[in-house]
């Protein structure tokens, strides 16, 4: 995407980002940082979220907190004490980035392990669910508010071998089409992104041959993660976008 925001954007902004330990998660929390936005980043493994506090700190950015929770077990009541947390300590949330994934295993539709298709619909979908419900009060309450999931390709259209991520991706679409529909009258805007293929752990395990330096990195795609996060996309709801809409889904081949 061709598109530069203003520097300091997202000043005064508490933004909320999942999965913020790694991969496109860790990148769009520095760069919302980056433009004045306190970030709160949540993920499972606390070292890694430990680092990029450290990082937001060293480059100066406002300083972030952390929030260690496993979206694989986390209850309804476990994310209603993060909200009741949050208003707390920082009075306001103006964005959610529903970043957190799970790949779960590649495998033919037939053979598809029913625990692991559990696990990739906990993480992918019903965390979001419950997560999206629980901030969505205090979210109405920010000025300008914005609620971005996170898709695939396969989310819009599926492909072979892929089962519960993709479909997991295709509920992940539905939820951020109905959310948006039911808040289209407020101040919260509600859209997803579809990063396409990025050069993350992730993409490593679902295609362990490529050549991963045809892959965009997470900071390439940044410029829809702003946009979508920041006060420009004041009139888009309801939308998926691809951060890479030129690219051909699939292998990356040299
Ligand atoms: P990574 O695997 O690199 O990072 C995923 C992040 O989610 C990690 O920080 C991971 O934590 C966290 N996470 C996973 N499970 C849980 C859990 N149970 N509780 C809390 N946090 C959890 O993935 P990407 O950065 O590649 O993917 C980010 C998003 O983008 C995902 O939603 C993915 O589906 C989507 N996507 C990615 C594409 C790509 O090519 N990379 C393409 C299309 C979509 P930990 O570090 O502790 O494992």
């Amino acid at each position: 995407m061709d598109y530069s925001i203003a520097e300091n954007a997202l000043t005064d902004r508490v933004i909320l980002v999942t999965g913020a330990g790694d991969g496109i998660g860790r990148q769009a929390a520095i760069s919302y940082a980056a433009h004045g936005a306190t970030v709160i980043l949540l993920g499972r493994t606390v070292a890694k979220l430990e680092a990029v506090y450290d990082e937001i700190e060293a480059l100066g950015y406002p300083q972030p907190a952390i929030i260690p929770m496993d979206l694989m077990g986390a209850t309804k009541q476990n994310y209603q004490d993060m909200v009741e947390t949050i208003e707390g300590q920082f009075g306001r949330l103006d964005g959610v980035l529903h970043n957190a994934g799970l790949l779960g295993v590649l495998s033919p539709f037939d053979q598809m392990d029913e625990t692991a298709f559990d696990e990739v619909m906990q993480v992918n979908v019903k965390a979001q669910f419950l997560l999206t419900q629980a901030i969505i009060p205090l979210v109405k309450k920010a000025p300008d508010g914005r609620i971005v999931f996170t898709s695939s390709t396969v989310g819009h259209q599926g492909r072979a071998f892929w089962g519960a991520y993709a479909i997991s991706k295709f509920a992940t679409e539905g939820m951020m089409q109905v959310v948006a529909d039911e808040l289209a009258g407020t101040n919260v805007r509600v859209n997803a992104i579809n990063p396409g293929g990025t050069r993350t752990g992730m993409r490593a395990k679902a295609f362990p041959a490529e050549d991963t330096s045809l892959l965009k990195t997470p900071a390439d795609i940044m410029p829809l993660y702003l946009y979508l996060m920041g006060p420009d996309s004041r009139d888009v709801n309801g939308q998926c976008i691809d951060a890479q809409p030129k690219r051909q889904p699939g292998e990356a081949k040299s």
